[in-house]
């Protein structure tokens, strides 16, 4: 009888928010583990206490730039997904996107692993259906701030198909609806992250526009649970994986006020361009084909991701 393989995983971006959490998640697996990062906006804390580790390696590299390595498994998430931080360098994004898929790819072929991309909701831009089914082909700006994000996405999305048709490459698409937990920066820029670093600071919530765009938000654990059922499971995607669970801004505002300090105000910013007014995922394709579904509710969530920025200032 052969002995069971040991799969070795590399992730890209994993020193991120999500990547740390998969890294966690599959070091509790007897796997191996390849972490890889450019450290832009990740961190070596986010995966301190893996290093030393036989199963785990470290590796700072730029995925704009070709690597080889032996392995089985690539998630590949590298690319900064706050817009502030996606449009920092709008042209690096794009770079990153674009060429950094395109590498992985060609490693995949290489190798003969089967590679998961990170993509996301933005492929559905604005969207003028709501919820969004993955059926749908979304409303995209080419020439918009947010475009070096949403189309770099969506050629990824591309390149992945045609590597599956073209040289029979495993892929895996899972488009990503906004997400939040433990080890998002206090900097980082999004909704959730900035409301939380602003009540515990005693500061007035920022509300871009008048608050009542609406967004689903699904706790990391949620996300990641699906994240592995779709990397093991037989449909290539593209898979929504998201919180059903639709809220305005300034209910979010609400919620986190109301458990940090309910005096605290709102201060009117202006709404940045192409900035989505809905967005809820149809998640049937998830639950047929990976029997998943998220079980933390918002107000859990919320409560976990306090708690550790509170940790993070006392
Ligand atoms: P993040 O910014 O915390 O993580 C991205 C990681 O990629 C960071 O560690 C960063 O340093 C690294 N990185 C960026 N450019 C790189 C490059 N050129 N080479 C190597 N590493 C690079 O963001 P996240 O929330 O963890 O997102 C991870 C992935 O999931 C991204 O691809 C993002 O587009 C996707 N996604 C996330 C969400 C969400 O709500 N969190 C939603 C949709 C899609
Ligand atoms: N937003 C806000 N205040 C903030 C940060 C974001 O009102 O301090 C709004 C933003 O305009 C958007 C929503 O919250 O409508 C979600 O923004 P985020 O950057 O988290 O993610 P994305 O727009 O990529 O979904």
């Amino acid at each position: 009888m052969t002995p069971k393989k040991t799969l070795r995983n590399l992730i890209t971006g994993g020193a991120g928010f999500l990547g740390s959490h998969l890294v966690d998640r599959l070091m509790k697996t007897e796997q191996e583990v390849i972490c890889l990062d450019n450290y832009f906006t990740g961190r070596k804390e986010n995966v301190n206490q893996w290093i030393g580790h036989p199963r785990f390696e470290l590796i700072r590299h730029d995925v704009t730039v070709p690597i080889q390595l032996e392995v089985d498994r690539i998630w590949h998430l590298a690319c900064p997904a706050s817009p502030v931080h996606y449009q920092f360098n709008p042209i690096k994004t794009a770079k990153t996107s674009f060429l950094g898929t395109y590498n992985m790819l060609g490693l995949a072929r290489r190798v003969g692993a089967r590679l998961l991309l990170a993509s996301t909701s933005e492929v559905y831009g604005d969207p003028e259906i709501h919820p969004q089914p993955e059926s749908y082909k979304g409303s995209v700006n080419t020439i918009g701030i947010r475009s070096c994000y949403d189309e770099g996405k969506r050629i990824a999305e591309t390149l992945c198909f045609d590597y599956q048709r073209m040289h029979s490459t495993e892929i895996r698409v899972m488009r990503i609806f906004n997400t939040f937990g433990p080890r998002m920066l206090f900097d980082d820029g999004r909704v959730v992250s900035n409301f939380i670093a602003q009540a515990l600071q005693g500061k007035p919530l920022t509300i871009y526009g008048d608050g009542s765009q609406t967004r689903s938000f699904c706790y990391v654990d949620d996300l990641i649970e699906g994240m592995i059922r779709l990397m093991n499971g037989e449909h290539t995607g593209p898979m929504n994986i998201g919180n059903p669970r639709e809220f305005t801004i300034k209910e979010l505002a609400d919620l986190i006020r109301q458990r940090i300090n309910p005096e605290l105000g709102l201060v009117q910013k202006s709404l940045p361009a192409d900035d989505p007014m809905q967005r809820k995922p149809v998640i049937n394709l998830a639950k047929k084909e990976l029997n998943w579904e998220p079980k933390i509710s918002l107000e859990e969530g919320l409560e976990l991701t306090i708690e550790w920025f509170e940790s993070l200032i006392k």
